[in-house]
């Protein structure tokens, strides 16, 4: 998953990037890359606050960024990505996944495209070089229209910027005004923290574009919305904003829909920190039963900070059991999601090792039970608990006395509609 960000026509843009990337930072731990105005840029392994740093200053009004989760390149392979094409130098930054993107550079290669990176947006570039089109607008319409998704894309060019969301709308994507100019964000929560006004939400199929005209938008492909739920789920930060509605209160419906559909009894109720903590007050509020701190997450764990290979030991670092308050307890210990089942497993053990009587697990979202083509890194389908086992054995292999999911109805009552992507959750991909 990665967070993306744009500027135009403000000063300052290194800094109001710096910002808005920090806003993003839980899209992407790994690298952090900008293009500003120019086309100088700065792209290095690491934080926001790592990368873009007083010493790195580059002057410009406008500009883009890019945070990136998941994998780890080589320098060349961070975004935002740039490339000289026939209608002009562009700099894109993308979050998604175009799921047939090898077989698109497999046919551009063999008519003599030359790739620098394996990085999917690369074939955007030479889309906007091949457009029938001399105008660089019309030829990244043409692009855009194209490739079906996944994507949410920033693109940087010297005269305009264009922000853009493929037709499904499965990766989120806002703008605002912001100091006479225009500020684009992932998510709305970041451009809200800047004090961006009149944040808007792009219309799946729309682009948005920048320039000294001013704001112009162009439809290029029509509309047809399917929201990503695990946005909802875990992904998205909880003072966000989407489509339906807010993500806190999406998070906290669905744990009051939890306990509604599974009737789970307890003393207390055990928020995982931090992506299980809306929908544990949800939980908590609907059951009646109080929440408490069982385990304390220790924030300042970063991936940047050197960790043991083992899974197990990075989960017994970051989350840590107060046995006052679990000892002779039965516990209801509510999560977001369960994916390999790693996480859940250590937790239970954990809390049984601190004294707890029983341990109950709730999952505020449907069993994962497939990969996300679209971008969100859930792991290949023969590494998904739910895929391979059934309920009763997933409870034996996490070691559980109950454990209860949300069901797709409820997930959707939650959220509040059914334009969503829940590939991962039913096998029903979109594209
Ligand atoms: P696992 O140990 O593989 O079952 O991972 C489940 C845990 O990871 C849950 O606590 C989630 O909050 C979190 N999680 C869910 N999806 C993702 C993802 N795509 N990337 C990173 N963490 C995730």
């Amino acid at each position: 998953m990665c967070g993306i960000a744009g500027v135009w026509n403000v000063d300052d843009s290194y800094n109001i990037l710096h910002d808005i990337l920090l806003g993003l930072q839980h899209r992407g731990q790994e690298s952090t890359g900008i293009v500003i105005e120019g086309f100088k840029f700065l792209k290095m392994q690491g934080l926001v606050s790592q990368v873009l740093t007083k010493e790195n200053y580059i002057n410009g009004r406008s500009g883009i960024g890019h945070v990136r989760y998941s994998t780890f390149g080589e320098n060349s392979e961070i975004q935002p990505l740039m490339g000289l094409t026939s209608k002009g130098k562009f700099a894109i930054a993308h979050n998604g996944n175009i799921p047939d993107a090898k077989i698109r550079m497999k046919s551009l290669v063999e008519k003599g495209a030359v790739f620098n990176t394996t990085i999917d947006s690369e074939v955007f570039l030479h889309y906007i070089s091949l457009a029938p089109y001399s105008d660089p607008k019309l030829s990244i319409q043409w692009s855009l229209s194209r490739i079906p998704g996944a994507y949410s894309i920033v693109i940087l060019t010297d005269s305009m910027l264009i922000a853009a969301r493929d037709s499904y709308g499965f990766r989120p994507l806002f703008y605002g005004k912001f100091k006479g100019g225009f500020v684009v964000s992932s998510e709305d929560s970041a451009l809200t923290a800047l004090g961006a006004k009149e944040i808007t939400e792009i219309v799946p199929g729309e682009m948005v574009i920048f320039s000294d005209m001013g704001l112009d938008k162009v439809k290029f492909a029509t509309t047809k919305m399917r929201f990503c739920a695990f946005e909802y789920i875990y992904f998205s930060r909880p003072d966000s904003n989407f489509y339906y509605g807010n993500v806190h209160k999406a998070r906290f419906k669905m744990g009051g829909i939890l306990y509604r559909e599974s009737q789970m009894t307890g003393d207390i109720v055990i928020p995982i920190l931090d992506s299980g903590f809306s929908g544990a007050l949800g939980f908590s509020l609907a059951s009646k039963i109080p929440i408490e701190l069982g385990l304390m997450r220790n924030r300042y764990l970063g991936r940047s900070f050197i960790m043991p290979e083992n899974r197990e030991e990075i989960i017994k670092r970051k989350l840590i059991p107060i046995p006052q308050v679990v000892k002779n307890k039965e516990v209801i210990v509510i999560d977001d999601s369960i994916v390999r089942g790693t996480t859940m497993k250590q937790i239970v053990k954990m809390l049984r090792e601190s004294g707890a009587k029983k341990v109950k697990v709730g999952i505020h979202s449907p069993p994962v039970i497939g990969p996300c083509p679209y971008g969100i890194d859930t792991s290949r389908k023969n590494e998904l608990i739910a895929n391979q086992k059934e309920i009763e054995e997933i409870i034996k292999e996490i070691n559980a006395d109950e454990l209860y999911y949300l069901s797709i109805d409820g997930l959707k009552e939650a959220i509040g509609g059914d334009k969503l992507c829940l590939g991962c959750l039913n096998l029903n991909y979109p594209i």
